[in-house]
């Protein structure tokens, strides 16, 4: 598939690192899965991978968290260890 963004690049699988913020919460999510063109670094999530970024924002809201840098998964039980 092309880059939607650059026209020229081909997307491939790999991961990218995505910033979210809500309110005072901004979380950083490392090693998320992705389309990521070999151009230009535009990333592609899917669907799932977007739920599921967001319910880790939600969660890192609810701790009341100001800033953190997690590294992505697809476990509930490896996100609630994380947390306090
Ligand atoms: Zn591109």
């Amino acid at each position: 598939m092309k880059c939607t963004l650059c026209k020229t690049g081909e997307m491939r699988d790999g991961v990218t690192t995505i910033t979210l913020e809500r309110d005072k919460t901004t979380l950083v999510i490392k090693d998320v899965t992705a389309e990521v063109c070999d151009q230009c670094e535009f990333a592609l999530l899917s669907l799932e991978t977007y739920d599921r970024a967001r319910e880790m924002l939600n969660d890192a809201v609810r701790r009341g968290v100001q800033v953190e840098v997690v590294v992505f998964t697809n476990e509930e039980e490896v996100v609630q260890a994380i947390g306090r």
